[in-house]
């Protein structure tokens, strides 16, 4: 089993994430404030401190939005000291404090909205969920910064959470997955095995009818279909789900049971083999925000919420610690570089709740997708989702073990451990470059391994230790291990081949069938608008035949490297304004030829508001 390393022990210091990071200090953690001010999520805290007189604004969970906010604060502190955020996050802490019940109680909504009505809807009244929250951002502040205030009060909240469930008490759990993990990380925080029982209680709550009806008259959308020790699909609200499997592979890291490893190495394959999206996305669904039916991936339709790649990047990241298999690790990275960051603007200032994979270019009124990023969202839980996420990077880069030292993801870094005593820094132009060096700055001299993972699109991976080619050791798992006595000054390059290339997606998705999409090491690109202004990007054909040529352009999208293709652009005039026409009525193919500019799919939506498409029909003599 691979073990976390330190919340300090690697510092992302340039390159691609160190620009996202600062952006996500600079810009999008003020953005963040104002939007939680404006929308009322500061309010309801003042009001339910006695503070301020008003009505509740927002939903049932605003308050996980301030504690997400919150905990992004505390680990971007933690990198780069900011007074400004220091001062900012200890008026909120203070706020929470004095919006806290004497009994511990701590929800702004029942506060306020429904008093006397506490933990009387579990499947909608999200409160266990805002105390996992609540939780989260406590340990963060405790890891990051040694301040241990905001834990002080999680704390009583959920001492308070014990008294009312639990063996002999109440006997149901929250709607929506999240304290499980929570609990379980205040169990590794504390070491008290009552808050390691208590995740284990709530997670065997479900499948017995116990939440009660929720609102879209189906047990399976909320995860209360089955047992979870008998769930062997992915299912339901996605985010919901994946929180599930998150905690639960959580109890697995503390327990080592080897039944619910199984089970959640089952819910992960049906997951990846059937209910994917290309970027990582998951939950095709609009309707109850869900999984679809194997194979259900539409591309213009496709929900996939940015939280919802957000929990499958947490859950990958539990089941690569339990196996150290590199698959997980894959998928983390094509999540986090695709679907996830999609989800935020270059700018730090404008969020997607919904990442279509095709979008027409106009406005969507009658739900929350569209080719706008929005500055918040009524339902606004991916923005803080994402600035903790990107404030917490450095954490899923590197793991340890007994012996030695894993790198998953490539980035310009710093990692050093205290124990045993070893330092190295990468350096690395990723995503642009497959080329990661790395220099071992300091070394106990005795032999220990170093595994760096070969991702699954690399099909030419080389690696030298002080230039000459290594011995790979073992590579079963997706890692070459270099095993030596390291000593200071050692040099590992590790070149990976990164040429563009075209990917087909199964023939039972409907709407990829005839189609490629375009990949450079782990981006995922996509055709927009904006780079082709005088063609119609529905009508664009790409000729799989022809070679793909790529460009680094600083200037374009905060710098990106493109991908062009021959192709052509389809003269569909003979249909006039007919939907549909006999077969034979169809003319010869036709059409002007014309070369495709792909970008990195997270980058569309930064311009003027245009059409975009990841899936691109394949040029055909006959497809007129
Ligand atoms: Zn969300």
């Amino acid at each position: 089993m691979l073990k976390t390393l330190d919340a300090r022990a690697v510092a992302i210091d340039g390159g691609f994430w160190a620009r996202r990071q600062a952006v996500n200090r600079e810009a999008a953690l003020p953005h963040g404030l104002r939007m939680l001010e404006t929308a009322g999520n500061l309010d309801n805290l003042r009001i339910a401190a006695g503070r301020a007189q008003g009505r509740f604004r927002g939903r049932v969970f605003a308050d996980s939005d301030v504690y997400k906010w919150l905990e992004a604060a505390a680990l971007e502190m933690a990198r780069v000291p900011s007074a400004a955020l220091r001062a900012q996050s200890e008026t909120l802490i203070e706020l929470v404090a004095a919006a806290q019940g004497a009994d511990g109680y701590l929800n702004s909504y029942y506060t306020i909205a429904e008093p006397g009505r506490r933990w009387t809807d579990l499947a909608h009244g999200h409160e266990l969920y805002c105390a996992g929250h609540l939780l989260q951002a406590a340990i963060a502040y405790r890891r990051a910064l040694g301040d241990d205030r905001l834990l002080a009060i999680a704390q009583r909240v959920i001492d308070d959470i014990h008294k009312v469930f639990g063996p002999g008490r109440r006997a149901t759990t929250d709607g929506h997955a999240e304290i499980e993990m929570a609990l379980v990380e205040l169990f590794r925080e504390t070491g008290e095995r009552r808050h390691l029982e208590l995740a284990a209680f709530f997670l065997e709550q479900r499948g017995h009818g116990r939440i009660g009806e929720n609102r879209y008259a189906s047990p399976a959308a909320f995860q209360d279909r089955v047992p979870v020790r008998e769930a062997l699909t992915v299912e339901g609200h996605a985010v919901r789900a994946l929180y599930l499997t998150t905690g639960v592979a959580d109890r697995y890291l503390e327990t080592g049971e080897a039944a619910l490893l199984m089970l959640l190495t089952r819910q992960w394959e049906d997951m990846v083999t059937r209910k994917l999206y290309l970027t990582g996305g998951v939950g095709a669904r609009h309707l109850a925000e869900a999984f679809g039916q194997p194979y259900e991936l539409p591309s213009d339709l496709a929900y996939a919420e940015t939280c919802g790649a957000i929990a499958s990047l947490m859950w990958s990241w539990r089941l690569l610690l339990a196996t150290g298999q590199a698959r997980f690790a894959d998928l983390i990275e094509r999540t986090l570089y695709n679907a996830i960051l999609a989800g935020v603007s270059l700018d730090g200032e404008r969020y997607f709740y919904v990442n279509p994979l095709a979008s027409n270019g106009e406005d969507e009124h009658l739900h929350r997708g569209g080719c706008h990023r929005k500055p918040w969202h009524a339902v606004a839980c991916c923005p803080p989702n994402v600035m903790r996420l990107l404030a917490s990077l450095g954490h899923y880069l590197a793991t340890g073990d007994a012996e030695g030292l894993q790198i998953h993801q490539y980035a310009s870094a710093r990692i050093a451990l205290a124990d045993p005593g070893l330092a190295l820094r990468m350096e690395s132009d990723y995503p642009w470059d497959g080329r990661v060096r790395l220099t071992i700055e300091t070394s106990s001299g005795s032999s220990w391994p170093l595994a760096l993972r070969v991702p699954a699109w690399c099909a030419e991976a080389t690696v030298t230790v002080n230039g000459a080619p290594a011995a790979r050791g073992d590579t079963t798992t997706g890692y070459l291990r270099l095993t030596r006595a390291w000593r200071t000054g050692d040099v590992v390059e590790l070149a990976l081949a990164m040429a563009p290339r075209l990917v087909q997606a199964h023939p039972w998705i409907e709407s990829t069938r005839g189609r490629v999409a375009i990949e450079r090491g782990p981006l995922v690109y996509c055709v927009e608008h904006a780079d082709q202004p005088h063609v119609a990007v529905a009508d664009l054909e790409i000729d799989v035949a022809s070679p793909l040529a790529e460009a680094w352009e600083p200037e374009r999208l905060d710098g990106v490297t493109v991908v062009r293709a021959a192709g052509r652009e389809a003269d569909h005039a003979s249909w006039d304004d007919r939907l549909y026409r006999p077969l034979e009525s169809g003319g010869p193919a036709g059409g002007r030829p014309v070369m495709l500019t792909a970008i990195p799919y997270y980058a569309w939506a930064n311009r003027e508001p245009g059409a975009m498409r990841v899936w691109i029909p394949r040029l055909e003599e006959s497809s007129t």
